[in-house]
């Protein structure tokens, strides 16, 4: 049974890489989904099947009882909740870690890892990293679920020290790890765990808004790794590797938001970027915008000959994509050249606009990554931006007080001339003014993302 188990664990780690291979792309990432389901379904039943797992009485009402709130959970949310969501699950991963190192320590005649007085030196290692790691991805997670739930607030909480401290946390880490394994005393388990824990919250609150999206990637980075030492305790190479595969993703994702964002990946490890500036950039006051109906937002499209759409946080919050690709449609008809603009953070996940057009059947050829269109602005015509404003804000690039300062932004500012949906002129998630608001080639058309768009389709007719 064990070998035949190792032969399907194998089969199941492939499909887990087929599936990470099929989400790389809207188009494939469907067939890539249920790649990964049938490889997790794999590995659940034959780990029931295992001869040393016993207690199904326990086990199949816990995953009836999961299962059920998970599924219910998944219809139920909103697309634009999903960083939280994936937040919350992955703090369960790090307590589900904090739990396995527990029940290891304390019974490990059950786990083949030795007995109470004398645990084998390799699997207190990985215990106290599994312990560790799910400790800081339990409290970091919860943090980042509060944030992005606008549960506390998303503004960077910063003191004297702070990253002095978290080292010297992370150190003493190291120290209580070694003196575990040379005592096996409870007293150092716990400690690892409250200094796991503190860590958890000490690297998550420095963090502002802007630089979330690596931090809810970085998180699912660390649930991958403590996943992974659950696997070393549980002796389960498949839960190894998939643990592995989820740290390394995540990782890498980590790293290319990064450099989306032109922020240090250690920088955003250690926390606090961003916790030095107070959300600067020149004041607005005194300046006017020049606001617009919808149909003139129709009468210059339509005598456009490009047209770029720059969708953002609030085309999905208005669920304006449907009409949105109407509207481009229409163009079209009209001889007008469209194309679609995605900023690699815009929305509040990656691949959030992606989904929403890929939802409302926009063509993939149609929509271009940041670096393939930046320079199509300045031969456009129209910059048609709807419900974004981060990801437009020219202070990325000339106000190096600005909180995004060196993020990449999208040049709308080049196109001849930019329309601005959105119902008011407040900031967006990093709460910082756009000026681009106000410039001589910027008509403001505030309004409800799905409405304003419909109206301009009503004013084509
Ligand atoms: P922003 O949050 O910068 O701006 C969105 C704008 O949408 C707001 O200014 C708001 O203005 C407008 N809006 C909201 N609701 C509506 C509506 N119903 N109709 C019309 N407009 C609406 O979003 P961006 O997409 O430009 O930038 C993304 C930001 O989110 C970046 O700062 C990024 O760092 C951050 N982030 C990104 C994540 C990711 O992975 N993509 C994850 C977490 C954070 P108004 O209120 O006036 O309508």
């Amino acid at each position: 049974m064990e070998n035949f188990a190792a032969l399907v664990y194998l089969a199941a780690a492939v499909l887990f890489i087929l599936a990470l291979r099929g989400l790389s792309h809207p188009e494939s990432a469907r067939q890539g989904l249920l790649l990964g389901m049938t490889g997790m379904g794999i590995a659940i039943l034959t780990t029931l099947m295992l001869p040393t797992v016993s207690g199904w009485f326990l086990i199949i009402p816990a995953v009836a009882i999961g299962g059920g709130i998970g599924t219910y959970i998944a219809n139920k949310i909103e697309m634009t909740s999903l960083p939280q969501l994936m937040a919350a699950f992955h703090s369960l991963v790090g307590l589900a870690a904090v739990f396995v190192a527990a029940a290891a320590f304390y019974n490990p005649q059950a786990f083949g890892i030795g007995t109470p007085d004398d645990i084998h030196l390799s699997s207190l290692i990985e215990m106290s990293l599994g312990l560790a790691i799910g400790a800081v991805t339990f409290t970091g997670s919860l943090i980042a679920w509060g944030k992005l739930q606008g549960k506390i607030s998303g503004k960077p909480v910063v003191f004297g020290g702070q990253h002095v401290l978290n080292a010297a946390l992370g150190a003493l880490l190291l120290v209580l790890i070694v003196l575990l394994c040379i005592t096996e005393s409870g007293v150092f388990f716990w400690s690892i765990a409250l200094v796991a824990l503190a860590l958890g919250v000490l690297m998550i609150i420095p963090i502002g808004g802007a630089d979330m999206p690596v931090i809810v990637s970085m998180l699912n980075s660390y649930s991958g790794w403590a996943a992974a030492g659950i696997g070393f305790t549980l002796h389960n190479n498949l839960l190894i590797i998939t643990g592995a595969l989820v740290g390394a993703s995540g990782a890498i994702l980590s790293y290319i938001m990064c450099k989306g964002m032109n922020r240090s990946f250690f920088n955003v490890i250690l926390g606090g970027f961003g916790g030095e500036q107070a959300a600067g950039g020149p004041s607005m006051e005194g300046r006017s915008a020049k606001i617009g109906a919808a149909e003139d937002a129709a009468y210059i499209m339509k005598n456009a000959s490009s047209v770029i759409i720059v969708p953002g946080y609030g085309m999905a919050v208005a669920q304006a994509q449907h009409a949105l690709r109407e509207m481009g449609d229409i163009l079209k008809k009209h001889g007008v050249d469209v194309k679609y603009a995605i900023h690699p953070v815009a929305g509040r996940m990656p691949g959030h606009m992606n989904v929403l057009l890929a939802e409302a059947n926009v063509s993939y050829d149609e929509v271009f990554e940041m670096e393939n269109i930046n320079r199509d602005f300045a031969q456009a015509d129209v910059a048609y931006v709807i419900g974004a404003n981060d990801i437009t804000n020219p202070a990325a690039k000339n106000d190096s007080s600005s909180p995004i300062y060196g993020m990449p932004v999208l040049d709308v500012e080049k196109a001849k001339t930019v329309l601005f949906v959105k119902r008011s002129m407040g900031s967006g998630y990093a709460g910082i003014d756009n000026p681009l608001f106000y410039a001589d080639n910027t008509m403001m058309l505030l309004g409800d993302a799905k409405k304003m768009t419909e109206n301009i389709i009503k004013a084509f007719e």
